[in-house]
């Protein structure tokens, strides 16, 4: 499988070249050429299949080239192997309709385990044989830097550098993030927003020098392999309610549209899919889009949901590329008139395409508690704000008695537990194996807010190309 740019402009890349670069080098995003299909009797056949074996049937088409069956089976043993669920990622029933999918099993307790325990994997694998030695920076607000830390650390030939805003996350993931005490492992508090870390991000990556001295990787959802291993829960999930002869509706708490351009993806291989609902919280930006054409960046609302409060999705590019018939130039001008303007309109017919999968609601905070309160009274389950939100958007949207729906679970309850506790009267804990986080060591630098401070600090630890 070769990969190509949303923007048309950077070369055609293979797998393994795709999963090491991150970005494409004309500021697009890869994605794979044409999708590949799975058949209906592959997809009867994952009904009573384990997790891996979907995974690698899935997968298979995507890895073509770098790894064959027997490699790729391993990789996903070993990733999922970590899980707290023999499932993986089991459905718990709600109603007679409705569905959780259940994400948050993993090390850290989000969703994004799924998909960085896999990549974790891949950059150990594909470093293996080559010199290059990787530097991996990133900023997060909580989930994903502990999800990335926890699947990179100690793994040869990889150095992690990050940061977090100093005192704004909650101790829960700070202490997930920083009582990890391997050596390739650097977390930064910033003293500043998350806004100004990940700025400070952005300019490192921009930093010609800084990009020619070192190997610079990102582990945001903007990674293609990180989709891809997401798509393969829609598989398990659906065949398990009867696809491909039923088709099952998905409802997803989206913040980067990388959760959810999973799922367009599983519909583009063959997965009878509904409908998708783009479930936000009060930064709508993706609401508006989908529902009235207007992608324009509006100002953060901080929410109990906060791996939501994201005004510009970055993988909604990758949505835009196909909804611009695949035309990298037309679509390179387009974004290049988002950065300028800060909005985008999209067309009545780019409107039409997308409103044949994708459904759209931006959900408040008395309804998310709404949410919470009622998992907890009526289905005797507790839930957390992020999946609440999706839950909420897919019982609005999806037909009374129309497809089953699935809700993401994109979150252990016990990572927010004041927002589930004010929603239900019920203080969510931590799983046994994470009970002792708060008697570990940790381990921490705290640093200005300013470039020269953190590429600095970087460069005296991070190992130079050879
Ligand atoms: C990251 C995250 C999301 C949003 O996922 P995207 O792929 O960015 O849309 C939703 N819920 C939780 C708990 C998350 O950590």
């Amino acid at each position: 499988m070769r990969y190509i740019s949303t923007r048309g402009q950077a070369p055609a890349l293979n797998f393994e070249a795709v999963t090491l670069a991150g970005l494409a080098s004309d500021g697009g995003l890869y994605v794979p050429e044409s999708w590949p299909q799975i058949g209906a009797d592959e997809i009867a056949a994952m009904a009573t299949q384990p997790y891996v074996d979907v995974a690698v049937t899935v997968m298979r088409p995507f890895v073509a080239g770098a790894l064959d069956d027997e490699a790729l089976r391993d990789l996903c043993a070993k990733a999922y192997g970590s899980f707290a669920s023999d499932a993986v990622t089991p459905l718990v029933q709600l109603d007679p309709q409705h569905w959780l999918l259940e994400l948050f099993h993993g090390p850290t307790l989000a969703f994004k385990d799924v998909a960085l325990q896999l990549l974790g994997l891949l950059f150990e694998r594909f470093l293996s044989n080559r010199d290059t030695h990787l530097t991996v920076v990133g900023a997060t607000s909580g989930d994903t830097g502990s999800a990335a830390i926890e699947a990179l650390a100690g793994k040869a030939k990889v150095d992690v550098f990050m940061l977090h805003p100093a005192g704004r996350v909650s101790e829960v993931q700070r202490r997930q993030m920083t009582t990890v005490l391997a050596d390739n492992i650097h977390n930064i508090a910033i003293e500043g927003s998350f806004d100004d870390a990940q700025a400070m991000v952005k300019a490192l990556f921009a930093d010609q020098a800084f990009a020619g001295r070192y190997a610079v990787s990102a582990v945001n959802s903007i990674n293609w392999a990180r989709l891809m291993a997401q798509i393969v829960y829609y598989f398990y999930a659906a065949s398990r309610l009867g696809a491909p002869w039923r088709s099952v509706a998905f409802a997803v708490p989206t913040g980067n549209f990388g959760d959810v351009f999973a799922g367009y993806a599983a519909s583009k291989m063959g997965l009878p899919v509904d409908r998708l609902v783009v479930a936000t919280n009060t930064n709508d930006i993706l609401h508006r889009a989908l529902s009235a054409g207007d992608y324009s960046v509006g100002s953060v609302t901080p929410t109990d949901a906060p791996s939501m409060d994201i005004q510009v999705s970055s993988n909604f590019e990758r949505l835009l590329f196909d909804l611009h018939g695949r035309d990298g130039v037309a679509l390179a001008k387009a974004m290049q008139g988002f950065e300028a303007d800060k909005t985008l309109t999209l067309s009545q017919s780019m409107r039409g395409d997308a409103a044949s999968l994708f459904v759209s609601k931006a959900i408040d905070a008395k309804t998310m508690a709404a949410g919470m309160k009622w998992a907890a009274k009526r289905a005797d389950e507790i839930i957390d704000p992020h999946t609440a939100i999706g839950l909420m958007a897919g019982y609005q949207l999806i037909e009374k008695g129309g497809a089953p729906c699935v809700t993401l679970a994109t979150a252990h309850p016990a990572k927010f537990p004041d927002a589930v506790e004010a929603a239900t009267g019920i203080r969510p804990t931590l799983p046994a194996r994470l009970a002792d986080l708060f008697d570990k060591e940790e381990r921490y630098v705290t640093l200005p807010a300013t470039l020269r401070d953190v590429s600095n600090y970087i460069a005296q630890r991070a190992t130079p190309k050879p």
